[in-house]
């Protein structure tokens, strides 16, 4: 019977991020993965004949520029590019919002439907940056749950590599709404 020194189960993009870095750190590692595709919810799929979908997640919201770099993803056939318009929401009476990278456009568009509401979506993007830019800090180490600063206490403070949680760096590399490619 085979032995590996790690075995990881499921191929998600979480455990194949795991299984590269064990075996760039020169252990043996199996993965094993019930579908007969890898990926887990970040696959694309035929859904319809002719027409490739992703089946669940479409943004790379997540996935942090590091590992893209020490796992060489762009020689692998990766490569990602900002959606304009990020997404378009279509409501039951045939109304639309269309969301944009540019904010002005997309309080353009807000405005078509609600005056109050686009002028509350400038805060509401800044908010939700600075969240992202508080989360972000969390994504590339071991999770401190009990131990640590709380995410308030981060929340209230700057972050570990001393920028502020907020910044517009933090907010640039954890909000940059990006779409993966694949090389056919
Ligand atoms: C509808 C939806 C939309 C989303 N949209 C986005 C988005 O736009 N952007 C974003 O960043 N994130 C998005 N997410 C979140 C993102 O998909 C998840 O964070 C990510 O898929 C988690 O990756 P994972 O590797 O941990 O798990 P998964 O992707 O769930 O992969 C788990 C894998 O393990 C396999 N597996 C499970 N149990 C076993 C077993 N016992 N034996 C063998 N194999 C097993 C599964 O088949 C699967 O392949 C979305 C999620 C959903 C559900």
């Amino acid at each position: 019977m085979a032995r590996y020194d790690a075995v990881v189960i499921g191929g998600g993009h979480n455990g194949l991020t795991a299984a590269c870095y064990l075996a760039r750190a020169g252990l043996s590692v199996a993965v094993l993965e019930r579908c007969d595709v890898v990926g887990g919810a970040c696959v694309t799929e035929e859904l319809f004949p002719g027409f490739r979908l992703n089946v669940a997640s479409y943004t790379i919201g997540m996935l942090q520029p590091e590992i893209v770099r020490e796992l060489n993803l762009g020689e692998a056939g990766f490569a990602s590019y900002i959606r304009d318009p990020q997404f378009t929401g279509v409501f039951p009476d045939g109304q639309y919002l269309v969301v944009y990278p540019d904010l002005e456009r997309t309080v353009a568009d807000v405005a078509r439907l609600s005056r109050h509401d686009a002028e509350a979506w400038p805060r509401f993007e800044a908010d939700s940056a600075r969240v992202g830019g508080i989360l972000r800090e969390y994504f590339l180490r071991p999770a401190t749950i009990g131990h640590g600063p709380t995410l308030r206490e981060r929340s209230r403070g700057g972050t570990a590599n001393g920028s502020s949680p907020g910044s517009s760096s933090a907010r640039r590399r954890i909000w940059s709404r990006h779409t993966s490619s694949r090389r056919p």
